[in-house]
């Protein structure tokens, strides 16, 4: 009996990345004494493409090159093939930035225990040109930075209060206080370590919520780091896909779409009374314009577009 004619599949090396293995092990820089820092990572722009491929079937691949197909799966959400890659970092942050970094609940978590370990000494200071101010239309952002005078002094009261609060801690501690109890007084400004582990789906989604302009400038620096630094050397071709589908798209509503339209057909007129319709802008004859959310969101959007916000001309 013959042996039916079925190809071996061929052996598969582990991916690696020589742009991303120059920098696994350094701690790069963040804040005035934070680090993200590589620990390992498995899988590549090829491994994407690899399984990918398999869901597709061998037929299409003389159809697409790799980063074609990688564009394809990013521009239509196809995300599964983007989880066979992982990331693991060491990261040190403030516990407020941490606080926020935490929400992402689809990363392996392992931090440093100030229960069993002392807490970590240094403090993420704020310079004085570094005073952010309260902006005026976004209740959770900042806008402009206060005078150097004043943020000088903001600074010194800053160090103080710090050095305060860690004397304390420690007075605490040689009072043999425990340190779970020790604790409770330390700022928030108290840096904490972990290990976080993710894969490249959601490390996108991390990224395209915390580069975001609307995330706070603390964790949007970690996000930066790790998307400028990590992700565009570790997977170039997905990270171009990403900046260009996902930081850089558009996204217009239905309500959106009929306001454009209604301009395209018939100018800045026909768009007031469909902003009207739609309930973007106040009935017709109301003088002010109440904020709404959306509007502003529109009126974005319009600008982005090159096209004039017909109700503000
Ligand atoms: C600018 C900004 C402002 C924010 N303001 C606030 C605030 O004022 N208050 C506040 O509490 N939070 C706030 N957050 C946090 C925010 O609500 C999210 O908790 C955080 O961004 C994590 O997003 P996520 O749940 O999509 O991410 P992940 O936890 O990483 O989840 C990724 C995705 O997995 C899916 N998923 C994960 N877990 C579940 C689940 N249990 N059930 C269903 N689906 C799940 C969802 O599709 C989710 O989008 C803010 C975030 C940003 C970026």
């Amino acid at each position: 009996m013959t042996e039916p004619d079925v190809e071996a599949p061929e052996r598969v090396a582990r991916p690696a990345v020589a742009e991303l293995d120059e920098i696994l092990g350094l701690p790069l820089r963040v804040l005035d004494d934070g680090f993200v820092r590589v620990v390992d990572y498995l899988g590549s722009d090829a491994a994407i493409v690899q399984a990918a491929r398999v869901s597709y079937g061998a037929g299409t691949r003389q159809l697409q090159e790799d980063r074609g197909l990688l564009r394809y799966l990013m521009r239509h959400r196809h995300s599964t093939p983007f989880e066979m890659c992982e990331l693991k970092l060491h990261v040190r942050v403030p516990m407020d930035c941490w606080r926020q970094w935490i929400r992402h609940r689809t990363a392996n978590v392992n931090e440093y225990s100030t229960r069993y370990s002392v807490a970590i000494d240094a403090m993420y200071h704020t310079s004085a040109d570094n005073w952010r101010l309260q902006a005026n239309h976004n209740r959770q952002g900042s806008a402009g930075v206060l005078d150097a005078a004043a943020g000088e002094t903001l600074s010194r009261r800053e160090l103080e209060l710090q050095q305060q609060a860690r004397e304390v801690y420690q007075e605490r501690l040689a009072h043999g206080v425990a340190r779970e109890l020790a604790r409770k007084d330390l700022p928030l400004s108290t840096y904490t370590e972990a290990y976080w582990k993710i894969d490249l789906h959601n490390l996108l989604h991390f990224l395209a919520l915390r580069l975001d302009g609307h995330a706070q400038q603390e964790i949007r620096s970690y996000a930066q780091t790790i998307g400028h630094e990590i992700v565009r050397r570790w997977c170039p071709l997905t990270w171009e896909a990403f900046v260009d589908y996902r930081l850089h798209r558009l996204e217009l509503t239905r309500r959106d779409l009929e306001v454009v339209r209604a301009f395209h057909a018939g100018g800045k007129a026909a768009a007031i009374v469909r902003a009207q319709e739609v309930e973007l802008l106040p009935p017709a004859g109301t003088t002010s314009y109440p904020r709404n959310r959306e509007r502003d969101e529109l009126e974005q959007k319009l600008t982005l577009l090159g096209l004039p916000v017909p109700w503000r001309e």
